[in-house]
């Protein structure tokens, strides 16, 4: 899988879903695609897309870390 542009994405490599029971950010360069693993589609799909250029812009946000693509959730 690769970076995305469709939904709120134009090639940005991280993506944080605003799912106020998730709110993790994923870096796409790095997806996992495992059942239960990443599913950047249905984040988008769902319209909780959100890109971010940054992982700290994201983290510092409020956006944890996805422990399947970036791992060290602080969760
Ligand atoms: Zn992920």
């Amino acid at each position: 899988m690769a970076r995305r542009y469709k939904g709120h994405m134009n090639g940005e490599r991280y993506l944080a879903n605003t799912n106020p029971s998730k709110k993790e950010v994923h870096d796409l360069d790095n997806e996992k695609t495992g059942r239960n693993e990443c599913q950047i589609d249905e984040i988008i799909s769902a319209g909780n897309d959100k890109p971010y250029n940054s992982q700290k812009a994201a983290n510092d946000a409020g956006y944890n870390n996805c422990t399947h693509c970036i791992g060290d959730s602080e969760r």
